[in-house]
């Protein structure tokens, strides 16, 4: 059956004024759901029944302004009581109260329809269950084996009543003694959950979800020390603050309140750099205060901070697709009445109010940082630094936030001079557009490593950025991809004299043959070692030029560094480093290793050479007339002889090879000096 509801005629008490009946509801299905499914959560029951207490609260509070109600609500509170004998928690407020008709009609028969299938679907995902029914009462079953509801309405000549139910679906409901008008819901705790008997506990769920209510819910005493131990005072230790700084007026804040909130809220952390204070009532209601922290390199650890509340009652602090990505590096408090407090997470992706308070939380970051960098340019480059991962993250993430972010975002020199992107493209058009008309952004990334560089590429009258961060190499990407005319080059990645190509480069001085054998010579004195490998280049950089310069592939360093900050390219990290050491064709040195090379090796080499040529002469002979035949015409001792012959070719190279070699691990010292 899918409903089972026998309301008790309330009118009609029975002659000892006690009722029984069931509860509507399907609520043979309900229970079992609620044991068995919501167990994961069950820390969650304390937030539900506090918040109803602060609910009944603020409700008579509205109801006393209006002059509805006459009694005293100055002193109103919530108390949560451990009973570690009774095994009891029990949440009083001095709340509205219930009538027999209105436990009836709010507790007794939760109207829903199609309740079957809801729990069906949903009954793995408790926060669905419990928001989309209101159940947040009943999650007091998750860990009680009876709970009851003493209580009074603020109604005048209302009688107090006490509802009594084991956790089956049949309940009593019996009239009560009780002085003040208000609640108790008393919970005497099952054996299984026994383990919330334990005031560390029960404070620990208060802090986490309580913090912030708006009305004082006290739980024991506060304690002092007395003879070197703490001991119970005699005042009740109220465990939250009810007006915290995001419900106020900006304009009764100072700076130090909102440092002082955040250290609250972040005990452990850095000061923030500055912090947004939000205060929307339309089209929807949003309250909070953002803050920017200082953010490290491996911010991941700092993602997710933002604390969820709705109407002051925490609801969540992974606010992961909430939120847009990058806004996650943000710290904080959000307050929404319109942010559902017991759904699934993908039921909060997916609301249409969530995704409205994300896009405009977006837009007032960004309003934000392009009003102090217009107020105040100079605070705005000092902060730069802890600012730049989290601007540019927004960038690489987020197009409407890279829009707006375009104007304020900047470019740090080597020099420590900041500038903006349009005022950068007006420092280097003159000396660093190269001849297809594009212009080239030089960049280090570690200016000690890289000094040589950085200082070849002064010299030229080059402007050298210092892009070091993580996200640098992603950033430079998408640049690239927005501007085709502007292209970025790390100061290493080639010899200076080529980092902006002016002009196509003067023609080689040096023929192939004396390529082919200084290649082997200068290979020998790069450095052996299995993470890196040398690639010989020669190149015309005047005879003023250094020898020799160790560059690294633009390319291959950036799929290498792209690599640590993203999983999947992993291919390119684990690759050995190539580096390309550029010969200096013009430089006197290179000359001199010519000369001494036909000194040392002159008549042998020469000799090499001419038996090399002869059997390279043999072997074309051999395979052009090879090549006339079909394969099986050719007699077997034709096809030896080939295969001998380049056999031996191989190993006249080799020894050519070789000799080239050992020639250069000699003179190595010799050559390296410059
Ligand atoms: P919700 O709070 O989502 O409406 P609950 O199951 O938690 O659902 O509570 C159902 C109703 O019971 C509340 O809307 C309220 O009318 C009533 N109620 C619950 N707790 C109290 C209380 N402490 N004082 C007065 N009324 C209460």
């Amino acid at each position: 059956m899918l409903f089972e509801i026998s309301p008790p005629n309330i009118n009609n008490l029975n002659s000892n004024n006690m009722q029984t009946g069931k509860i509507g509801v399907t609520s043979e299905n309900l229970f079992p759901i609620i044991k068995k499914f919501l167990y994961s959560d069950h820390d969650i029951f304390l937030r539900e029944i506090v918040s109803n207490a602060v609910d009944a609260t603020q409700k008579l509070r509205t109801l006393a302004s209006k002059g509805e109600f006459k009694g005293d609500i100055t002193d109103a509170k919530v108390k949560v009581k451990l009973d570690t004998e009774a095994k009891t928690i029990t949440i009083s407020d001095n709340g509205i109260g219930m009538t027999a008709e209105e436990i009836e009609k709010y507790i007794n028969q939760i109207a829903f329809s199609g309740a079957n299938e809801f729990l069906e679907k949903y009954k793995t995902d408790a926060h669905a269950i419990i928001g989309h029914f209101g159940l947040g009462f009943y999650s007091s079953f998750m860990v009680s084996e009876k709970v009851e509801i003493i209580t009074k309405s603020y109604k005048e000549d209302s009688k107090a009543v006490k509802w009594s139910c084991t956790g089956s679906p049949e309940f009593t409901l019996d009239e009560t003694e009780k002085e003040e008008v208000g609640t108790d819901i008393v919970m005497y705790i099952s054996e299984e959950e026994k383990g919330f008997l334990d005031e560390s506990k029960i404070r620990g769920i208060l802090d986490k979800y309580c913090s912030f209510l708006p009305v004082p819910v006290v739980f024991g005493k506060k304690k002092e020390w007395k003879d070197g131990k703490q001991v119970d005072t005699e005042e009740d230790d109220q465990i939250n603050e009810t007006a915290p700084a995001w419900t106020k007026a900006p304009a009764d804040l100072k700076d130090e309140d909102y440092k002082n909130f955040y250290r609250k809220l972040y005990p452990m952390a850095d000061e923030p750099l500055f912090n947004i204070h939000l205060n929307v009532d339309y089209p929807f209601n949003l309250t909070g205060i953002l803050y920017f922290p200082k953010i490290k390199n491996n911010f991941e650890v700092q993602k997710n901070k933002i604390q969820l509340y709705s109407n002051q009652v925490f609801v969540t602090d992974s606010v992961e697709g909430i939120v847009p990505e990058f806004l996650t590096l943000l710290h904080g408090v959000l307050d929404s009445p319109d942010i559902p407090l017991n759904v699934s997470r993908s039921y909060l992706q997916s609301d249409s109010n969530v995704k409205k308070i994300s896009s405009h939380i977006n837009k007032k970051v960004a309003d934000r940082l392009a009003q102090i960098f217009k107020d105040s340019r100079e605070d705005f480059e000092k902060k730069w630094d802890d600012l730049k991962i989290f601007i540019e993250y927004g960038m690489l993430t987020e197009e409407k936030f890279y829009d707006r972010a375009i104007s304020f975002f900047m470019f740090k020199n080597i020099d420590s001079k900041y500038f903006t992107f349009e005022e950068y493209e007006k420092l280097i058009k003159e000396s660093q557009t190269d001849k297809n008309k594009n212009l080239v952004h030089i960049y280090a990334t570690n200016a000690v490593e890289q000094y040589t560089f950085v200082e070849a590429a002064k010299n030229k009258g080059y402007d050298v950025l210092l892009l070091d961060d993580v996200l640098a190499p992603h950033l430079i990407q998408k640049f690239e991809q927005k501007y085709p005319e502007k292209r970025f080059v790390r100061v290493d990645s080639d010899v200076v004299e080529n980092l902006v190509q002016k002009e196509d480069s003067a023609k080689n001085d040096l023929s192939w043959e004396q390529k082919e054998e200084l290649s082997p010579i200068f290979q020998a004195v790069c450095p052996e070692n299995k993470d890196n490998y040398f690639i010989v280049d020669f190149q015309n950089l005047g005879e003023n030029g250094s020898p020799i310069v160790i560059t690294r592939s633009e390319f291959m360093r950036r799929m290498k560094d792209m690599s640590q900050t993203q999983g999947g390219m992993n291919m390119y990290g684990d690759l050995p480093e190539s580096l390309n050491l550029v010969v200096n064709m013009n430089h006197p040195l290179v000359k001199k290793v010519l000369d001494n090379k036909d000194k040392k090796l002159g008549a042998k080499l020469e000799k090499l050479v001419a038996e090399i040529t002869a059997k390279k002469a043999e072997v074309e002979e051999l395979e052009k007339t090879q090549k006339e035949l079909k394969k099986e015409e050719i007699p077997q001792a034709e096809t030896e002889k080939l295969a001998d012959l380049n056999k031996e070719l191989s190993k006249l190279e080799e020894t050519k090879r070789e000799s080239l070699t050992a020639f250069g691990k000699e003179n190595n010292s010799g050559k390296t000096d410059g």
